[in-house]
């Protein structure tokens, strides 16, 4: 199906690739612009999740309550009185306590909340007309000509011409192979191990946890927490040789002995809680550099996984593809206002996403060079202080303005400034001034 405006002129034929959250918010979002004559493609045959939890933080609920799908989310949340633990951070080799955080009082602000990946997009799709999303439609190339953007499907089917195609296919998108034919994904060494299990399979084992919490090792770490409805989640990660892992496994059934043998450096707690499950989803886990630009030729756009391959860094990925949607619609709106072409809408959302992808990016650089610090440290550091201090120094409050970020306060900025002054290269000035004074992610713009 494909949701026709009023015939325009200057209508704007829009296809999403890939309605994971980001295509989903996505759709959404360009449903609401009268001049945006949308498809959206998916290679699945139905619509469904794997996986475990997801959790939704603040910046995720600001954009659930934008994309009209909070309300059916909140049945799932709990709302703090100050007392509840939110998340605590521990020594996974000893058990201690090395930061704990509480949960927030205010009504206003989001609830804690970590839910089945499932409901998440059952929220989304309940603000997409049914039928509206074109099923197994695997996309295998694309066409750009004179006319437009071309879609074929492995199927053999054709679509098009479009005059934007955002690529919300995730981590291995095509899209962006299409687009930056250079750009490669690598095995970075790692898997995640991800289940769900009853409560009651742990509640028997001593100092678990009545929140979410991350234990800390040298090189990997365990989340565990007990979600809404009396499920328990464990997600892991752990080293494993590339010769050992098929490079396609994902969400690959695997059994407890293929999961316990990583973890024999962890505490009685955590031992005990992975041996509970009989059963568990593996990971491998692919990350690739960043991208210098998230768009190309005036008229594809990268969104999601797609614009950053971070491998599922800082557990917030559908709330970047939310703010990621959130501009890319603002900014269409914007130029189409202006009269000015795609092109120009494009520019700007690379303008504001880009910088925001190279400050997470900074993150997971300064974690490597916390580590390599810690490392060089003489006398060297006892195993759990060097734990216990990397932790602290990673999950500081410092880094904290990744899940609070407010994309909508940033892109009114942006407007305002840039519409003001005229003149963006001034407002790349300003917002690298408050980058150097407050951290927050710089813009950069061509002048
Ligand atoms: C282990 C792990 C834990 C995570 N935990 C969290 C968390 O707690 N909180 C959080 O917010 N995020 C978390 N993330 C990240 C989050 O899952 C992703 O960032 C999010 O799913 C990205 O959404 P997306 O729509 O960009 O991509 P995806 O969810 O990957 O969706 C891509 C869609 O594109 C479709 N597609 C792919 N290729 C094609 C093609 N060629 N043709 C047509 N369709 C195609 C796919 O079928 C799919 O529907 C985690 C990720 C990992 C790996």
């Amino acid at each position: 199906m494909t949701i026709k405006p009023q015939p325009q002129a200057d209508n704007l034929k829009v296809a999403v690739i890939g309605t994971g959250p980001g295509g989903l918010a996505a759709i959404i979002n360009l449903l609401r612009l009268p001049f945006v004559e949308l498809s959206a493609y998916d290679q699945a045959s139905e619509l469904r999740e794997v996986g475990a939890g997801i959790s939704i933080n603040e910046n995720t609920w600001r954009h659930l309550k934008l994309l009209g799908a909070a309300e059916a989310i909140e049945q799932y949340t709990v709302r703090g009185d100050g007392s509840k633990i939110d998340t605590e951070q521990r020594n996974g080799s000893t058990g201690e306590l090395i930061s704990r955080r509480y949960q927030k009082v205010d009504p206003e602000a989001a609830p804690r909340s970590r839910i089945e990946r499932y409901k998440l997009q059952k929220a989304l799709l309940g603000q997409v007309p049914t039928g509206f999303i074109q099923l197994s439609k695997k996309l295998a190339k694309i066409v750009e000509s004179p006319k437009g953007i071309e879609l074929n499907f492995q199927d053999g089917t054709a679509a098009g011409p479009f005059d934007l195609l955002v690529g919300a296919d995730g981590i291995r998108s095509v899209v962006r192979q299409h687009a930056f034919p250079e750009h490669k994904l690598s095995y970075t060494g790692k898997v995640a191990y991800r289940t769900l299990i009853p409560q009651s399979a742990v509640a028997h084992i001593s100092n678990i946890p009545q929140s979410a919490c991350f234990w800390h090792t040298r090189n990997t770490h365990v989340y565990t927490d007990p979600l809404d409805n009396g499920l328990f989640e464990i997600a892991t990660r752990a080293d494993e040789p590339e010769e050992d892992i098929k490079k396609v496994s994902w969400g690959q059934k695997v059994g407890r002995e293929q999961v316990i043998r990583h973890y024999d450096n962890y505490c009685e707690t955590i031992r005990q809680i992975l041996a509970a499950p009989d059963e568990w989803l593996e990971f491998a886990m692919f990350g690739g550099p960043r991208l210098e630009s998230v768009i190309s030729n005036g008229r594809i756009a990268l969104l999601g996984d797609a614009s950053h391959p971070l491998s599922g860094a800082f557990g917030s990925g559908a709330a970047f593809a939310f703010e990621d949607a959130y501009v890319l619609a603002q900014a269409l709106l914007y130029t189409h206002e202006r009269k000015k072409p795609v092109s120009g809408a494009l520019k700007l959302y690379d303008d504001v996403r880009s910088p925001h992808y190279k400050g997470l990016y900074k993150i997971l650089n300064d974690f490597g060079s916390n580590a390599k610090e810690l490392e060089a440290i003489s006398p060297p550091l006892e195993e759990n202080d060097y734990i216990n201090e990397r932790t602290r120094r990673n999950w500081s409050a410092e880094n904290q303005w990744i899940y609070k970020y407010d994309m909508t306060k940033v892109w009114k900025e942006y407007v305002h400034l840039a519409d003001a002054e005229g003149d963006l290269a001034a407002l790349t000035l300003q917002r690298n001034k408050e980058a150097d004074q407050k951290r927050v992610p710089v813009i950069e713009v061509e002048a």
